[in-house]
C-alpha cells in the first residue's frame, strides 16, 4: 500500500456531479463493476474505447496499491432492440439472421469480444459473468421485489413500478431526470396493456412460443430484464453496496438509474458508492454506432479497409489516440489525429529504446522527481491521462537531449527515468511494443505463411468458417492478416 501515499486518487462521481477523493468501503479491496458487451454482433471502435478507459482504471487502483476485483459481464440475453420493452430480443436477432442457435452467436461475438480486447491490451477482468450463468439469482430478485411492493405482476410478466417507487425512494438522481417530467413526456401504455404506466420497466418478459431464448418461471416461461441482470450480477460478486460502477454515458439513462431502483427496492440498499461513465468516441460530431453505419469494426481500422479511413493504423496508435483525451470528454475520430498519435507514439517509444543506453554524467540538470510526481498527480487527478502524457513528452525532451550531449544526468536519475516511463508507458497506459527488433521475425514469418496457406487452401473449398478460424486465432496471438490484390500479408497487432 506504500504507493497510496502517493494520493488520494480522485475520481469524478457522476452520481454526485463532483469529484471525490476515493475511499474504498473494505482497503485494500476494490470492487468494479463494468457493464460489458452485449454478444450479437461485432465490437466496435465505441465500445473499444469505453472498455479501454475502464482498463486504465483498473490497471490505475492496482497500481497504487489496492486489491481489485473486477468484474466485467456478457449480455446474453435480455437486451432488447433499441431498448424498447417490447422489441426483440438482440442475440435472438442475431441467431435469426446468421441461422444460428443463440448461444452459438454469444459464443462467437464473445471470442470477437476477447480477441479485441487483447488486441488492444486490455487487462481480462477478474470474473465475466453471464447473465443466462444467473437465471435463479435473478428470479430470486424479482421475488424481493414483487415482496418490498414495487413489482407487479401482468400476464406473466413481471414490471417494476416506477411512479410508487419514485414516491417513496426518489428517481433518477443518477440520470438527473425529474419523474414528474418523465411522467409528463411519456406516450401512454398503448401497445403495452401489461403496464400500469409507460416508464415501468420489465424485469421478467413472458416469452411467446416465437422467443428463442426462454426459461420456466414461477410466472410462467420468459425471460429476465436487462436492467436486472447487471443489478444481479454486480451485488453478487461484489456485495449488496460496493465500491465502483462503470459504463458509457448513454447507459446512465435508464440502465443504471434502474439498476439503483431495483437494489433499493429488493434489498434496501443503495448498490453503489461512485460511479464513473465515460464519454463517446464520435465520427464528424455524430456518435460512433452500429445503427448510424459509422462503427467500423478494429479489423477494418487496422486494414484502413474502411470508407471513412485513408490508411490502416497499429491497435497502439489507437490506445494511444484514444488516452491522449480525458475519458470524460468527447473524442472525434479523424484520419489528422489519428496521424498525429502515430507520429507521437513513435516518438515516445523512440526515446523509450534510447533510455539503456544513455551515458551518465556525474552531474545532473533535471529533477527527475518532480517529473514523477507530476505524473502521479496528474493520474490521481481523475486518471488525467492527457495530461500525463504531456509530462511523458517532457521526459522525452530529457532523453533526446540527454542522447545529444545536451543535457546531463547522473546514473540513479537515468534509471528512475527508466523506472518511470516503464511504469506510466506499459504498466498504466497498458501501451506495448509493437515492433520487435529481436530477430525472431524470420522464425515466426516462417509459421505464419504456413498458417496464411491453410486459411487460402480453406477459403479455396469453401470452408469459410475455417478460414476465419484460422484469422481470428492469429488474431488472438497479435497477428493480423491482411488481404492484398496481392495476396495476403501480416503484420503484428
Ligand atoms: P453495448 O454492447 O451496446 O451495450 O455497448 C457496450 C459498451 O460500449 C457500453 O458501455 C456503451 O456505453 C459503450 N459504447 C457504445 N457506443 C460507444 C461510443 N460511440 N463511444 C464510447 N462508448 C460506446
Ligand atoms: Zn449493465
Amino acid at each position: 500500500m506504500s504507493d497510496l501515499r502517493k494520493g488520494p486518487f480522485h475520481l469524478t462521481n457522476t452520481l454526485t456531479r463532483k469529484k471525490e477523493e476515493f475511499i474504498p468501503l473494505r482497503p485494500p479491496h476494490v470492487g468494479l463493476y463494468v457493464c460489458g458487451p452485449t454478444v450479437y454482433s461485432d465490437v466496435h471502435l465505441g465500445n473499444v474505447r469505453t472498455f479501454t478507459s475502464f482498463d486504465v482504471l483498473y490497471r490505475w487502483l492496482m497500481h497504487i496499491g489496492y486489491t481489485v476485483r473486477y468484474v466485467r459481464n456478457i449480455t446474453d440475453v435480455g437486451h432488447l432492440l433499441g431498448d424498447a420493452a417490447d422489441g426483440e430480443d438482440r442475440i435472438s436477432k442475431g441467431a435469426r439472421a446468421e441461422q444460428l442457435e443463440p448461444m452459438e452467436v454469444v459464443q462467437k461475438y464473445t471470442n470477437g469480444f476477447h480477441a479485441v480486447m487483447r488486441l488492444f491490451n486490455n487487462l481480462d477482468p477478474s470474473i465475466e459473468p453471464t447473465a443466462t450463468g444467473h437465471l435463479l439469482e435473478q428470479v430470486e430478485m424479482v421475488q424481493r421485489i414483487l415482496k418490498s411492493g414495487f413489482a407487479y405482476e401482468s400476464n406473466g410478466s413481471v414490471y417494476f413500478d416506477v411512479p410508487k417507487y419514485a414516491e417513496k425512494h426518489g428517481y433518477g438522481g443518477l440520470s438527473g431526470r425529474k419523474i414528474d417530467e418523465l411522467l409528463a413526456n411519456t406516450r401512454g401504455t398503448e401497445g403495452q396493456e401489461e403496464k400500469r404506466n409507460a416508464l415501468d420497466f420489465a424485469i421478467w418478459k413472458n416469452a411467446g412460443p416465437e422467443h428463442l431464448m426462454k426459461w420456466n418461471s414461477p410466472w410462467g416461461v420468459g425471460f429476465p430484464g436487462w436492467h436486472l441482470e447487471c443489478s444481479v450480477m454486480s451485488t453478487k460478486y461484489l456485495g449488496s453496496t460496493f465500491d465502483i460502477h462503470g459504463g458509457g454515458m448513454d447507459l446512465k439513462f435508464p440502465h443504471h438509474e434502474c439498476e439503483i431502483a431495483q437494489s433499493v427496492a429488493a434489498d434496501g440498499q443503495v448498490p453503489v458508492r461512485y460511479w464513473m461513465h465515460t464519454n463517446m468516441l464520435t465520427v464528424n460530431g455524430r456518435k460512433m454506432s452500429k445503427s448510424e453505419g459509422n462503427g467500423f469494426t478494429p479489423e477494418e481500422l487496422l486494414s484502413g479497409d474502411h470508407k471513412l479511413l485513408e490508411k490502416g493504423y497499429s491497435p497502439m496508435t489507437v490506445r494511444f489516440f484514444m488516452l491522449q483525451c480525458h475519458y470524460a470528454s468527447t473524442l472525434d475520430f479523424s484520419n489528422a489525429a489519428m496521424q498525429a498519435a502515430e507520429k507521437g507514439l513513435a516518438r515516445l517509444m523512440a526515446a523509450m529504446e534510447l533510455l539503456p543506453g544513455l551515458k551518465a554524467s556525474e552531474t545532473s540538470d533535471a529533477d527527475i522527481e518532480a517529473l514523477g510526481s507530476r505524473c502521479y498527480a496528474a493520474m490521481n487527478d481523475d486518471l488525467n491521462t492527457p495530461v500525463m502524457i504531456a509530462e511523458l513528452f517532457e521526459g522525452v525532451r530529457i532523453i533526446n537531449s540527454v542522447n545529444d550531449g545536451k543535457m546531463s544526468l547522473d546514473a540513479a536519475r537515468i534509471s528512475k527515468l527508466k523506472d518511470l516511463f516503464d511504469t506510466m508507458v506499459f504498466d498504466v497506459l497498458g501501451l506495448r511494443k509493437e515492433k520487435e527488433s529481436d530477430g525472431n521475425d524470420s522464425v515466426l514469418d516462417g509459421l505464419v505463411q504456413e498458417f496464411i496457406s491453410m486459411r487460402a487452401e480453406a477459403k479455396a473449398r469453401k470452408d469459410f468458417a475455417a478460414s476465419d478460424a484460422v484469422r481470428d486465432k492469429l488474431l488472438k496471438l497479435g497477428i493480423v492478416l491482411k488481404d492484398t490484390k496481392d495476396g495476403t500479408t501480416w503484420e503484428r497487432g
